[in-house]
């Protein structure tokens, strides 16, 4: 591969990942639950339901449970 591939590859990349989260602002409700390309956690899992914004700021996954409340929040709170 030439370095010139490997820019193409790497901008190619870039624009995957800004026009998935461009898509996933767009319409939320219909792309939380497809995967998100960098973590592939789905975007419903992120921690504000967006997908990752690129390889090198990877978002917190926070699972939730259909009530809305995360797993990790429920410990010892009694
Ligand atoms: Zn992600």
């Amino acid at each position: 591969m030439t370095d010139i591939d490997k820019q193409i590859n790497k901008q190619g990349r870039d624009i995957a990942l800004k026009l998935q989260s461009l898509m996933a602002l767009v319409e939320q409700d219909y792309n939380e639950h497809e995967p998100c390309l960098v973590c592939n956690e789905k975007f419903k899992h992120h921690i504000d339901k967006l997908p990752c914004n690129s390889d090198t700021e990877r978002k917190q996954i926070v699972r939730r449970d259909r009530w809305g409340n995360t797993k990790e929040k429920n410990h010892g709170t009694s």
